[in-house]
Parts: structure tokens; sequence; C-alpha cells
């Protein structure tokens, strides 16, 4: 008698551990709010991670610093002597956790294909929405700037497209620096921002 009543215990147990387990899956995905991984590339300067660590999070609560690791070899493209960003973006999706976002930081050139061009320089690529992004410190003057270019791209992975607002920070640089124009969010991306969870 007792064994049975320890078994049917078991039995009940494991079916309401399984009913949980279930009912978590099912709500995660785009609900429970992310951590963001900022994942530096070997070379990138301290001083540099820890200026976005410091900025990014006064504007989200999750905020992860990984170990510095290499860019991958299959990225690198020899023509040009630079890393293509959609194969760096690639590799940071696949190597990314579940409910997790990763943001590349990377002191090398990198690029992707355009309309125009088979191989254009960039200054950041993501996914919109996604799980990746990377930012190259190449084209930019200083910190400040960098973590515009840093928080763009995250914008991306968080479906924002680009913006018209000039002021905004997801706007489209179009081949140029117009970063020391970008002020914030404009009320519409920061509206999309907090309700997944960032305190702008
Ligand atoms: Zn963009
Ligand atoms: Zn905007």
């Amino acid at each position: 008698m007792k064994k049975l009543l320890i078994l049917s215990l078991i039995i009940i147990l494991g079916s309401f551990i399984w009913v949980t387990a279930k009912f978590i899956n099912f709500i995660e995905p785009g609900s429970v709010t992310p951590t963001i991984h900022v994942q530096p590339f070997h070379g990138m300067p301290q001083e540099t991670q820890d200026y976005v660590m410091k900025e990014l999070k006064k504007m989200y609560p999750y905020v992860e610093l990984e170990k510095p690791i290499a860019l991958p070899q299959s990225s690198f493209y020899e023509p040009r002597k630079r890393y293509r960003a959609d194969s760096i973006i690639a590799y940071l999706s696949r190597i990314t956790p579940r409910n997790h976002v990763s943001i590349g930081l990377t002191a090398k050139d990198i690029s992707t294909t355009t309309k125009n061009s088979k191989d254009w320089g960039v200054m950041g690529l993501a996914y919109r929405p996604g799980k990746a992004g990377i930012t190259s410190t190449k084209r930019i003057k200083n910190d400040r700037q960098y973590f515009k270019v840093v928080i763009h791209e995250l914008g991306h992975t968080q479906g924002l497209p680009h913006c018209p607002v000039s002021s905004c920070y997801m706007r489209d640089a179009k081949g140029k620096n117009p970063l020391d124009q970008e002020k914030e969010f404009c009320t519409k991306c920061k509206n999309h921002l907090v309700a997944k969870g960032w305190k702008l």
C-alpha cells in the first residue's frame, strides 16, 4: 500500500514537472526579456569594452560581458584583407544561447554585400530581428560614437528598422558617419524598445 502511494506521488509530481516545463517552453519565445551578451573579439581595448558596458547598463537591465574570443577564420575576406560581417553574425548567432542576444565588438574592419557593392565596409551589421549583431571601431572616432553603433545594431536585433528621424540612433548611416547628429532614440523607436524591457 505504502509503495503504491509513493509510486502515485512520483507519477503526479512527474506530470506536474512535465506540464510546467512544457508551459515555460511555450511562453518563452519573445515574452521573456533576453540577456544581452557583449562579446568582444581579440584586440578590442578594455576601456572601450568597459564604456560600452557602463552605458548599456543604464538602458537595459540584463547585460553580461563575455571573455574575448577570436574572429571566425571563415569570415576573413582575403581580397580586401578584412572580415565579412554577415559571416560573423551567423557565427555569433550559432554560439548564442536561447533567449540571449550577442553584440560583437571588434577593432578589425568589417564588410558586407550591398545593392551596389560586393564588399562594402560597414560600422556594424545585425539581424532584424535576431540573436546577433557585430560592430567595428575601425571607422569610428571615439567611444561615444562607437556606443551609438552598438545600440543601433542592438535596435535591429530587437526588430527596429532604419528610422527617418535624423537625430535618432536608428538613422541609416548611408555610407557616411552621421553619429554626432544622433542624440537619442526617437519616440517611436523608444516605445518599441520600452515594450521589450528597455529602460529609456
Ligand atoms: Zn542599420
Ligand atoms: Zn527612430
